[in-house]
């Protein structure tokens, strides 16, 4: 089963003046381009190269590239710089690179160890929570000072944020108050469990 290799496809076709090497006559010989590209699966992956071939529309004389008169060598060459390879050539190519792009994009911007954190508290550990206020939800931190055995001290921020995405703002260090406040380490199980712990950042 073929699964892989190599197929060409016609780029451009250029007229010539260049007279034909068999028949003599000028102005007849046309140099086509193919661009030869690599596929996996008839899905094309990406060029390997361009060829030409030389036509006679006189005598129908055809040159291969390997019997090209010196004449249309040199202007299959600057037809060979001139004729681009379609984007359809580099789409496998430019599929995997999207896709691998988009998976490192991912592994990155997710990269989220808040229930690494949550198991393993730390001082300094911020955890951004939720909390009703008035009906509204409103975004907050605290930050961890000790580690208890059941409780955690923790350094409240003195502010709220309505948008998450916009809380970090809050998060300062002169926001945060110099006294600790003892939250038992059951209720932020609870705040966890209920969704109203958003992040842990460390
Ligand atoms: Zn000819």
């Amino acid at each position: 089963m073929l699964i892989f290799g190599s197929r060409s496809s016609h780029l451009k076709t250029v007229p010539t003046t260049i007279s034909c090497a068999s028949c003599g006559t000028p102005n007849q010989t046309q140099i086509s381009v193919y661009g030869r590209y690599l596929h996996v699966f008839w899905i094309p992956l990406f060029p390997i190269g361009k060829s030409v071939v030389a036509h006679c529309e006189h005598c129908q004389k055809t040159y291969r590239p390997a019997s090209l008169p010196q004449e249309l060598k040199e202007a299959g060459r600057a037809a060979k710089r001139q004729a681009k390879a379609p984007f359809w050539h580099y789409l496998g190519l430019s599929t995997i690179i999207l896709l691998l792009s988009t998976l490192i994009y991912i592994g990155s911007s997710t990269t989220d160890n808040t229930e690494l954190y949550f198991a393993d508290p730390k001082p300094g550990d911020k955890y951004m929570y939720k909390v009703e206020n008035d009906g509204d939800k409103v975004y907050s931190y605290f930050k961890i000072a000790t580690v208890g055995k059941d409780t955690l001290w923790v350094h409240l921020n003195k502010y709220f944020s309505e948008k998450q995405f916009r809380s970090y703002k809050i998060d300062k260090t002169d926001n945060y108050e110099e006294e600790t406040v003892a939250m038992p380490r059951a209720t932020i199980a609870k705040m966890k469990t209920d969704g109203n712990i958003m992040s842990i950042s460390r």
